[in-house]
């Protein structure tokens, strides 16, 4: 007998890019007016790029670098909102639904707090969402570290994604 059962799954995501001066600073596809912007082959959106990771990594479908290689040069200062909407196509066409993401960016400067809102809506509407399933918060590392001196920015995300699934799946 093939019946369904809800079938949640959960993935993390981690990225870091260095600051470096000359470079836009682009975070969960906007960017915000600082003297340096991350360093990276694409707009290096760390926010963006984690939430790939979370949500390939919640279909065991691999991870950005395979999808997205930085030797490819389609991908060359790419808009990251490009690939979390790949991202997301490529989970739906699997059958998955995205559930909700949260997200923490470590960053010593600039203030991110404002810009929180902004980044929200801006990850919401890319993966189809509500902005009520897509969290991000803000923090600072204390001085400590490099992220605490300001060479760098740091992101750790969340994914859950759902589908149903027949027994066999579920096994
Ligand atoms: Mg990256």
């Amino acid at each position: 007998m093939r019946y369904t059962l809800g079938m949640i799954r959960t993935g993390i995501g981690f990225d870091s890019h260095r600051l470096a001066e000359g470079r836009r600073l682009v975070l969960g596809g906007v960017e915000i007016p600082h003297g340096r912007g991350l360093l990276g082959h694409s707009d290096a959106d760390a926010l963006a790029h984690a939430l790939c990771d979370a949500l390939l990594g919640a279909a065991a479908a691999g991870d950005i670098g395979q999808h997205f290689p930085d030797t490819d040069p389609q991908w060359k200062g790419a808009d990251s909102m490009t690939l979390l909407v790949r991202v997301t196509a490529l989970l739906r066409e699997a059958g998955w639904r995205i559930v909700n993401t949260d997200a923490t960016v470590m960053a010593e400067a600039p203030k991110l707090a404002p810009h929180v809102p902004a980044m929200r809506a801006r990850l919401a509407e890319a993966m189809g969402l509500d902005v009520s399933r897509v969290s991000v918060k803000a923090k600072t590392n204390e001085g400590m570290d490099a992220v605490g001196r300001g060479e760098g920015i740091s992101v750790m995300a969340i994914a859950t994604i759902g589908k149903n699934a027949t027994a066999e799946e579920n096994t």
